[in-house]
């Protein structure tokens, strides 16, 4: 908590006084509900994923409250960055806050209301990007805009970033952006997508996991080879099979648990708030007996998300092979993605599966690319104890526990350049929303979207404020 003192700052003072009771409160100032249902209008879909859309939302709001915006086009016309910089005193290096702004696909008739409309109805809006990640977006840009708007007072720059091409793995992604414009969003620690604020079934805050290490995708392909001839005349060495024989006895391998700092706390967080005889599986899965550990494995791993999130993982996703009914192929191809997590080794990995697969003659390739997990980031930098303390005080008796994300967010282009990145979706849902992300119906809480705007104004108010000297 920032002490104030009579004759200190009063901006600052007015500033923290007014978000103590701004909960509710008419303050005059823009909703993150009506700037969501605004971004959502921003059809953003990726592909093709205009991003460019969302400039005409936030670009005049940043530009009344004094930030320094600056549209990024990308070589793709209409997928754009967009930032917006507010000057801090430059004493302290600048933070950056940032979210993606192209979002999935739809199947539109399975919608009960249009997802490109923004509607609001029983408390929550609905729409593509609700959850992922637009809520985010307009959840950081008001909680910056706020910072402008109660005039508090930085010792930082808050640089806030709309992110172009990240759903479909496209070229211009924040990987482009740090190649070509690093110097705009350079930071001393960022905040991006990531963990959850998951909801027990009573509506209460049961944990925050906070992001700090994303897991590392990398292309498998397997290919068999066998002599290309007539269908009349099959050989021994038919590439089909060879492959079906590797593919069988990889799909009966299981990879065996592999904890990281953050996987262990998460499942003693999750241990805590959670009733026999499931709080002894969490605690003894990443516990230290072997045997537990493998019987906990059996019970833990029937949810997918828990399985991705203790192992290195192995999903098979194309086959190719063959092209004509009477031509036995040259060979045949098994794409898989791996799931490797931070600290694991994925070449050992590789070897343990070509092992496996039991086959010399088989071929086992990971490409050109040299992978290499980015370092997950520290629980000790002043971005994240703010969050956990704000995380605290916004959902009290909530457990906050740092998390390593099963798949791969934008966070890669900041961490494998060391800066620090924490991922957060900054609104309090349940395992129901949980399942719209990406889905049908996507929808997120008008009061979820509020309480997150707070803690994460509270948050860069913790950071980047000027303190009032004691
Ligand atoms: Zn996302």
């Amino acid at each position: 908590m920032i002490r104030l003192r009579s004759s200190g700052l009063p901006s600052l003072a007015a500033a923290v006084l007014s978000c103590a009771a701004v909960a509710g409160a008419q303050t005059g100032e823009d909703s993150t509900a009506g700037l969501l249902r605004e971004l959502i209008r921003a059809n953003t879909s990726n592909p093709p994923g205009r991003t460019l859309l969302v400039d005409d939302v936030l670009a005049p709001r940043f530009r009344a409250l004094g930030f320094e915006v600056k549209i990024i086009p990308t070589p793709d016309s209409g997928k754009a960055h967009i930032i917006a910089r507010l000057r801090g005193d430059g004493s302290k290096r600048p933070l950056l806050i940032a979210a993606h702004a192209d979002v999935v696909g739809v199947e539109r008739e399975k919608w009960t209301v249009d997802p490109f409309e923004g509607v609001e109805k029983d408390g929550y809006v609905y729409g593509r990007g609700a959850i992922d990640v637009k809520g985010g977006l307009a959840v950081f840009a008001r909680a910056a805009m706020m910072l402008a708007e109660r005039k508090v007072p930085l010792a930082r720059d808050v640089i806030f970033l709309s992110e172009a091409d990240e759903e479909s793995g496209g070229p211009y992604s924040t990987e482009w952006l740090a190649k070509e414009h690093w110097p705009d969003i350079d930071a001393e620690f960022a905040l991006n997508e990531g963990g959850w604020i998951m909801k027990a079934d009573d509506g209460h805050v049961r944990y925050v996991s906070i992001s700090t290490a994303d897991k590392l995708s990398i292309p498998l392909t397997i290919t068999a080879r066998g002599t290309s001839t007539h269908s009349s005349m099959p050989r021994p060495d038919n590439a089909i099979f060879a492959l079906s024989r590797g593919m069988a006895k990889i799909a009966a391998y299981e990879t065996p648990l592999t904890i990281s700092p953050s996987t262990r706390r998460f499942f003693m967080a999750l241990s805590k708030t959670s009733a026999a005889p499931m709080s002894e599986y969490y605690r003894d899965v990443v516990g230290n007996d072997p045997v537990k550990a493998r019987r906990a494995d059996s019970v833990v791993s029937r949810d997918p998300l828990l399985h991705a999130l203790i192992r290195n993982t192995v999903a098979p996703v194309i086959i190719n092979g063959g092209f004509r009914n009477n031509v036995i192929p040259g060979s045949a191809q098994a794409m898989i993605n791996l799931r490797v997590v931070p600290g694991s080794d994925p070449a050992a990995l590789v070897a343990t599966l070509k092992q496996v697969a039991g086959d010399p003659g088989l071929e086992f390739s990971t490409g050109s690319r040299v992978y290499s997990g980015a370092p997950e980031s520290s629980d000790t930098t002043a971005l994240y104890r703010a969050l956990e303390k704000e995380a605290r005080a916004t959902f009290p008796g909530a457990e906050v526990t740092p998390y390593l994300f099963q798949a791969s967010t934008d966070a890669a282009a900041w961490r494998s350049r060391g800066v620090p990145v924490y991922g957060i979706y900054p609104y309090p849902i349940d395992a129901d929303e949980l399942t719209r992300m990406h889905g049908n119906d996507e929808k997120v809480s008008v009061a979820s979207l509020k309480q997150g705007t707070e803690m994460i104004y509270r948050t860069l108010v913790d950071v980047a404020a000027k303190k009032a000297t004691p």
